[in-house]
């Protein structure tokens, strides 16, 4: 059964544990990015405005034990600001002064937990850990898709003992985006596919070539794909033992009568810190290709102008430096602004260089998810979504 919505959960007078994705980029204690706390938000207020207790729990990084850096605090101190109502922070997920507070709420109010990978027992999805996590609540809600190719004992462990469950609201919008890329796109679709390592994303592209129409493919990962066709591509990261592989896709690619498209021309330098960045054709043996040029800029948004459903994944350059960034804001920016296309942005470092810019709120979706978009769309069932439809 797909998992139940929000909506159709009763929550008046009752406490929901609620799995938020607040693992949020700290900078000298303070959120750096709040965007996925942001994210979170309407399902917080829904619950609240039902006349429910919301008792929000996250990871944050990746500690090993207690960790007072990676403690949830400016997250309770966000969550206070955003929501109007104070937010305290329990000192633990589990343990007795925590299920003291979580008594004590009243209908309308939130308690965020702290950090849930201070135990060990969370990642091991622990029987006993998932057990404790239940106590005191009575539904419970996950709305953290960045978390759900993960079977933890928050995602997972935990609907063993409350079995009145739903998924929120960016869940939801999430697999309903998500789902329109494997199950019904609008033709014509048009992966673009970017990033550092094709090693990453083989199993993307190889679900993804009996779906689309065209695959353009920018950033390191090109230059493994270019290299395998024979072109010289100077000192760029090439990963010599998958040519084979990239042979074998581009020949797939050719079998299916689909396009796949790489860069006709580069910006390089030595390296990303060393030298001035140039334009080049034909990358010179001692340079590296560090960001698509202005050719295949223009000959990408050709072949997305009257695309009806594009996914992006990865960055068609070195991005974090702006000599290199053009590449991808240019072709991010036609995609943005390109009329009558779904257009879904995979997340991690793709969500981070395409977000915060005029033209991001435009595109039909991005991702909040880094990992769980790509097992998505590897076509791989995740274990934090079936755990919410396997309902009678
Ligand atoms: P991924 O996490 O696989 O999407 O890869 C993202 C990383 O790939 C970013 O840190 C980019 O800087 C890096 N990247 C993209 N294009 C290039 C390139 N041409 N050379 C080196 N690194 C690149």
């Amino acid at each position: 059964m797909p998992a139940l919505e929000l909506t159709q959960l009763r929550l008046d007078g009752r406490k929901a544990l609620v799995r938020c994705d607040f693992n949020v980029p700290l900078r000298e204690g303070r959120i750096a990015d709040p965007a996925r706390v942001e994210a979170s938000l309407d399902t917080i207020r829904y619950i609240l405005a039902q006349g429910g207790a919301a008792v929000l729990c996250s990871h944050l990084g990746r500690p090993k034990e207690r960790t007072p850096e990676l403690s949830l605090k400016p997250v309770a101190e966000y969550l206070s600001t955003a929501l109007g109502v104070k937010v305290a922070l329990a000192p633990d997920c589990i343990g007795e002064v925590t299920l003291r507070m979580v008594a004590g709420l009243k209908p309308g109010g939130a308690l965020l937990l702290e950090n849930l990978r201070f135990h060990p027992e969370e990642e091991a999805n622990d029987r006993d850990f998932a057990h404790e996590l239940a106590r005191g609540k009575d539904v419970y809600v996950n709305d953290a898709f960045g978390s759900a190719h993960r079977a933890h004992a928050s995602t997972v462990g935990v609907t063993r003992y409350l079995t009145e469950r739903a998924a929120g609201f960016l869940m939801m919008r999430e697999l309903k985006a998500l789902s329109v890329l494997l199950e019904n796109p609008a033709r014509p679709y048009v992966a673009i596919l970017g990033g550092a390592k094709v090693s990453d994303k083989i199993e993307v592209i190889r679900n993804l070539l009996t779906r689309v129409d065209a695959i353009l493919i920018g950033g390191a990962m090109a230059y493994t794909f270019l290299r395998a066709r024979g072109v010289d591509v100077g000192r760029s990261r090439v990963e010599e033992d998958k040519l084979e592989l990239a042979r074998d896709l581009m020949s797939e690619a050719i079998r299916r009568k689909l396009r796949l498209v790489l860069p006709v021309d580069h910006v390089v330098a030595a390296s990303p810190e060393e030298g001035t960045a140039e334009t080049a054709e034909t990358i010179p043996a001692d340079r590296m290709g560090l960001d698509i040029g202005p050719r295949t800029i223009q000959e990408f948004i050709a072949h997305l102008a009257g695309a009806k459903t594009v996914v992006w994944n990865g960055p068609l350059g070195y991005f974090e430096l702006p000599a290199f960034a053009h590449g991808t804001l240019r072709v991010g920016e036609a995609l943005a602004n390109q009329p009558g296309v779904f257009s879904v942005i995979g997340g991690g470092d793709t969500a981070a260089a395409l977000s915060g810019h005029p033209w991001s709120a435009r595109f039909s979706h991005i991702s909040t998810g880094g990992g769980a978009t790509l097992e998505y769309l590897e076509g791989r069932e995740l274990p934090g979504v079936k755990a919410l439809e396997t309902q009678s």
